[in-house]
């Protein structure tokens, strides 16, 4: 197996199992690796560290497989696959859709698998995780549940490993590129194909219920909406009513196929900016009784974040000025680079501007087959809060 040497000092991270090795901290590469294959890595010192897959092309130059010298091969793909499933398994019970593999948290890193019904969407986010493709395949339809397995590896993180996007049927039939899952009681359709991540955003499942619960009687403002994962739990809850803003027509024709599936009462779809309607709507003194924000990622990583807190500080200050007296804010941000303390103080300083006081009643984030390896701290990227304004 060839090898990298790290530099002294530049083993502490791998040995708190922390499973990325840095370009910078390596001193050598010995043999010839190809692109994600597997290479042992050894300290200055000549302790062994990893097994790590090799992706020269990014900075992450290795992640780490496994703590011990050993084969990385069908069986152990199977094995790790098997655990993830298993887990899920125990946790989700029939659940038609769910996540399966949550990559570095689940000892695998670069995967990402998520369950619709009986199709299973395959994202590969590594140089190590693309040379593994068809063993990974076959090991998820091996485990119980998958008749067959579509590909959509397409998030932008692929370029960072020098690797083009793929979205393709990988094993069993092509057709139909939609599906249809059902999330405690409302269903939603997934376009394989053109949906966004792997075609919905499984992570935000609990705090759906959380939303659904308080939305009787109240009018909800969904902002982001995607295919209305909040709005028709809004819906379903007895909102008073409902509008969702999304910029994508595709997105809301989604969503109001999703209203009709589930013969709720169509909300006001609106296509347009949040940034640009949450100010008309201010300027129009139009007021709700909950607000959903639930933004793309606006900082990926930490270097981001100054920019991205701006972004945040504005919809939330937005949000604030609509919200009457009692009124519920639930805000959500799923940057890497922003932690849940900075998202606290940015909302704080959002509702100070708005000239709004306000507590938070709950904190939120990813559902729990979204875990994280506690010594994979990145791995907890979804956080929200939801917050009260002051009045009765
Ligand atoms: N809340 C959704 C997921 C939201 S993902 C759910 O639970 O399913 C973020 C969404 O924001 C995407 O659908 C994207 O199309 C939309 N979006 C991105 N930038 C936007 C902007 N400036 N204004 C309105 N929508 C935007």
């Amino acid at each position: 197996m060839d090898k990298l040497v790290l530099k002294p000092g530049r083993e502490k991270s791998l040995k708190r199992r922390h499973p990325w090795v840095f370009s910078g901290a390596v001193a050598k590469v010995q043999g010839k690796p190809e692109t994600g294959a597997t290479v042992g890595v050894w300290s200055a010192s000549g302790e062994f560290l990893a097994v790590a897959a090799y992706s020269p092309q990014s900075q992450i130059v290795a992640r780490a497989w496994d703590w011990e010298e050993r084969a990385v091969d069908e069986a152990f793909f199977r094995q790790r696959i098997e655990q993830a499933v298993g887990q899920r398994r125990a946790l989700m019970g029939a659940a038609g859709a769910m996540r399966l593999i949550h990559a570095e948290s689940d000892g695998l890193p670069g995967i990402v698998a998520d369950r619709y019904g009986d199709t299973t969407v395959l994202q590969l986010n590594s140089a190590g995780a693309e040379r593994w493709r068809e063993t990974i395949a076959d090991a998820l339809l091996a485990t119980d549940g998958t008749k067959r397995v579509w590909e959509r590896s397409d998030a932008e993180v692929r370029q960072l490993e020098g690797l083009r996007p793929v979205t393709a049927p990988l094993r069993g039939a092509a057709e139909p590129k939609r599906v249809v899952i059902e999330e405690e009681g409302v269903r939603f359709g997934i376009d394989l194909e053109q949906g966004h991540k792997t075609g919905f955003y499984l992570d935000q499942r609990d705090n759906r219920q959380q939303l659904r619960a308080l939305a009787a009687g109240r009018d909800v403002l969904d902002c982001f909406c995607y295919s209305g994962g909040f709005a028709l739990n809004a819906a379903a809850g007895g909102a008073s009513s409902v509008v969702g803003v999304d910029s994508s027509a595709e997105a809301l024709a989604l969503a109001r196929g999703n209203a009709e599936l589930n013969q709720l009462p169509q909300p006001e779809w609106l296509q347009g900016d949040v940034f640009e309607l949450l100010r008309k709507f201010r300027d129009s003194r139009r007021s709700f009784d909950l607000v959903v924000l639930d933004p793309p990622k606006f900082a990926p990583t930490a270097a981001h974040a100054e920019k991205a807190a701006r972004a945040y500080k504005d919809i939330n200050l937005l949000a604030f000025k609509l919200l009457r007296p009692g009124g519920l804010l639930m805000t959500f941000s799923c940057s890497g680079g922003v932690t849940a303390d900075l998202f606290q103080k940015i909302v704080a300083g959002s509702a100070l501007d708005a000239g709004t006081e306000a507590q938070v009643v709950a904190r939120l984030s990813a559902a729990s087959d979204h875990p994280v390896a506690l010594n994979f701290p990145e791995g907890e990227y979804l956080k929200g809060l939801i917050c009260r304004v002051a009045g009765q």
